[in-house]
C-alpha cells in the first residue's frame, strides 16, 4: 500500500506535464484562431467568440478527463476500495466563457480614450488583447482539470485531502501556495456533507492565467509530504517572509530571488 504522496513525486509530476502538454495545445489552436481575428470587422465577432468557445470547451473537456484519469489511478494506488470513479468537473457556463473572452479583447474596440492602454495605438492594442485571450483560454481550460480534482476529493468518501503541484521554475505566487502543502478535511468527518470542511481552502486552490500548477489528492491511509523544493520555498517563507504580515508575498519574492 502506498503509504507516502508528495507534489514533487513522479506520478504528480508527469500529471502536472500532461496538463502542460495540453496547455501547449490549446494555445497552437487559439493562435490558429487568431489569425481569424480581424479588428477592422466587429461584426464578424460574435463568431469569432463562438469559434473561440468550441475550442476552449474542447480542451476543456481533455483537461477533465485527464484530471479524472489521473484521480483514479492515484486512487487506485492508494488501494482504499470502494468504486468511486471521478466524475468530469462541470465545464464553466458559455456566458463566462464569453465574457471572459471579451473581457480580454475590450481595449481593441475602446469605448473612451481614458486609460492608457486605449490611447495605444491599434496594433499594441491587438498585441495585448492575444496576449489576455491566451491567458484567459488558458486558465478557463485548465482550471477544469484543477476543479475535477478537487470535486472528487469533496466527494470521494476516501479522499481525505488535496495539494498543488507547482514546477520549479513556477512564480512567486505559486511556490508560496505550493509550500502550504496539503488542504486537510476535518478529522473523521471527510465525506459527509465536506464542502466547508476544507480549511485554508482558498490559499491552495487560487490560480492565475498561464499558471501550470495541478492539484493532487490524499487519501486515507496517506501520508503528505512536502517535496524538496517545496520544502525549500517553505523554509524561505518561515525565515524571510512569516514575520511580516502584509507584506509577506513581496518579501518571499526577494527571498526566492536572492536565496532560491
Ligand atoms: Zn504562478
Amino acid at each position: 500500500m502506498a503509504s507516502t504522496v508528495s507534489d514533487g513525486d513522479g506520478a504528480a509530476d508527469r500529471y502536472r506535464r500532461a496538463q502542460r502538454g495540453l496547455s501547449r495545445l490549446l494555445l497552437r489552436d487559439i493562435g490558429r484562431l487568431w489569425r481569424l481575428f480581424n479588428p477592422a470587422q466587429p461584426a464578424a465577432l460574435p463568431d469569432w467568440l463562438e469559434a473561440a468557445d468550441e475550442v476552449v470547451s474542447r480542451f476543456g473537456d481533455m483537461s477533465a478527463s485527464l484530471a479524472a484519469e489521473f484521480y483514479d489511478a492515484q486512487r487506485a494506488q492508494a488501494d482504499v476500495g470502494g468504486g468511486f470513479r471521478s466524475p468530469l468537473a462541470d465545464p464553466p457556463p458559455a456566458e463566462q466563457v464569453e465574457a471572459s473572452l471579451r473581457w480580454a479583447i475590450h481595449d481593441v474596440w475602446p469605448q473612451g480614450t481614458e486609460t492608457e492602454a486605449q490611447q495605444q495605438p491599434l496594433n499594441s492594442r491587438v498585441a495585448v488583447a492575444e496576449r489576455q485571450v491566451t491567458g484567459v483560454a488558458q486558465k478557463l481550460v485548465a482550471d477544469q482539470g484543477r476543479e475535477t480534482v478537487r470535486q472528487a476529493v469533496r466527494r470521494d468518501p476516501q479522499a481525505v485531502a488535496y495539494a498543488r503541484a507547482a514546477a520549479l521554475g513556477a512564480c512567486s505566487f505559486c511556490r508560496l501556495m505550493a509550500s502550504r502543502g496539503a488542504v486537510y478535511a476535518t478529522e473523521g468527518s471527510a465525506g459527509m456533507d465536506a464542502n466547508d470542511l476544507f480549511s485554508g481552502d482558498a490559499s491552495v486552490v487560487k490560480f492565475h492565467d498561464n499558471c501550470h500548477c495541478a492539484i493532487i489528492p490524499v487519501f486515507r491511509g496517506q501520508q503528505f509530504e512536502l517535496s524538496p523544493h517545496a520544502s525549500d520555498w517553505d523554509r524561505l517563507y518561515r525565515e524571510y517572509a512569516a514575520p511580516f504580515p502584509g507584506d509577506q508575498l513581496r518579501r518571499f519574492r526577494r527571498a526566492i530571488a536572492e536565496h532560491g
